[in-house]
């Protein structure tokens, strides 16, 4: 089956507004064994959505149209529509009572322009949008079938979800095609792609009807499992055993699934544990609070980070003695030891992370060179320090220890408190 979008507005096309929309459908529809053979995007032109409409009806069996859908002028999409089909544009009388009721709930009254949003091409099948004013309809076009939906991203994806896809599904089952995909994404931390793929090449075999990928986010590698089978359960089935069989393969480095993320991880475990985490860093810049603060919520279990970069505040801020300092340089195993306790002293947290490394690419010495890391931790056990040395650019080892400090965390939080 052959299946193709079609984006309509300026937006796209200048750069304001990145097609967020399509790469969204074209993940739900692999899932639905399918994929998109071509995206075409246009802007409020309406010899260009005219066009448009009538080569892809010509030549796909379905089309998703998004956007121009809304009350503005330059929302042409279902006068272009009609046009294309050779029928007028008339009122839904169930739009328009759900817009009635829309409004009223507000306190606003209905415009003139809003009217324009409850006008369909005659003779297509609407679907009421529970998230917006403009409905979608479904039209016929020579032999495809075209669903119109709205540009906005949370509208889109509510109606392809709720009447695009079991319709596509539909279409499958009518025309034979009744395969179905389940997806999942495996993230490994601190696993060479190609140790990676060592590692899961004897699944390859075992497990034919899934597809491994490989997608690499320093210092993160993901396995990515394809599975297929003729039914969505039957998809997720094949999907388990191969999950089930990589797993013990990827050990320690398995750090979370699909939208999981290393902070998100370490976040969880803490907050199960009901315990708390301050830092003090140094050449990860804060990076390592920044990590954990994208995280919603973070301030149940993260208390704070003294990016204590200068000697002077390593002192000032997170107690290290001045003759640490001096006896054995910042960038140390003592330093980063006393860094971790005092950052925990002070924010009286149950652990302590510290970093204080050479980033480069200046300040490397033959003892201590470029990618020397000393990573901190302090937690009811006592202190504890690994020393690292990473290789790679400024940037690789600035990810590299921020990444190694929330690991060691999250390989030590695992489970429920002592
Ligand atoms: P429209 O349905 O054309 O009124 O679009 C409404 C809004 O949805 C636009 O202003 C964009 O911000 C957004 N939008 C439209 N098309 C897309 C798309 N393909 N991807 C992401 N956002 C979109
Ligand atoms: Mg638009």
């Amino acid at each position: 089956m052959r299946i193709e979008a079609l984006c309509t507005g300026d937006e796209l096309l200048t750069g304001v507004t990145t097609d967020t929309n399509s790469t969204w459908f074209q993940q739900r529809l692999l899932e639905h064994g399918e994929q998109i053979a071509r995206t075409t995007v246009v802007g409020d032109v309406r010899e260009e959505i005219l066009e448009a409409l009538r080569t892809l009806s010509g030549r796909a069996d379905a089309v998703l149209v998004s956007g121009g859908l809304g009350p503005t002028a330059d929302d042409l999409t279902a006068e272009v529509a009609a046009q294309a089909a050779g029928v007028p544009l008339v009122i839904h009388e169930g739009a328009l009572a759900a817009l009635r009721e829309r409004f009223a709930k507000r306190g606003l009254a209905i415009t003139e322009n809003n009217m324009k949003q409850v006008m369909v091409p005659a003779g297509s099948e609407v679907v009421l949008n529970p998230a917006g004013s403009a409905p979608m309809f479904i039209l016929r076009l020579g032999k495809a079938v075209l669903f119109f939906v709205p540009g906005v991203p949370r509208e889109y994806r509510a109606l392809v979800e709720t009447a695009v896809l079991p319709r596509i599904d539909a279409l499958r089952a009518e025309r034979g095609e009744t395969g179905f995909r389940a997806l999942r994404l495996l993230k490994t931390v601190f696993l060479p792609e190609s140790h990676l793929d060592a590692r899961v090449r004897p699944l390859l075999a075992l497990h034919p009807r899934v597809t491994f990928g490989f997608r690499t986010h320093f210092p993160e590698n993901h396995l990515k499992l394809m599975a297929e089978g003729r039914s969505p359960e039957e998809a997720r089935e094949v999907l388990e055993a191969a999950d089930a069989a990589a797993r013990p393969l990827l050990g320690d480095h398995l750090f979370g699934v699909d939208d999981e993320t290393m902070a998100g991880v370490v976040g969880r475990q803490l907050l199960s544990r009901r315990e708390t985490l301050a830092l003090a860093e140094s050449c990860t810049g804060g990076r390592i609070g920044d990590m954990l603060t994208d995280v919603p919520g973070a301030s149940a279990y993260f208390l704070g980070s003294a990016v204590a970069y200068a000697n002077d505040l390593k002192e000032r801020w997170v107690s290290v003695a001045h003759t640490t300092l001096v006896e054995n340089g910042a960038v140390s195993q003592m330093v980063a030891g006393e860094m971790a306790r005092g950052a925990r002293r002070s924010a009286e947290s149950t652990w302590a992370l510290s970093v204080t490394g050479i980033a480069g690419p200046d300040g490397g010495t033959p003892e201590k060179p470029v990618g020397t890391v000393f990573i901190g931790l302090d937690g009811p056990d006592g202190t504890e320090v690994h020393a690292h040395r990473f290789h790679g650019d400024r940037e690789w080892v600035r990810s590299a220890s921020a990444y190694a400090a929330l690991d060691w965390l999250r390989l030590r939080t695992r489970g429920s408190a002592s």
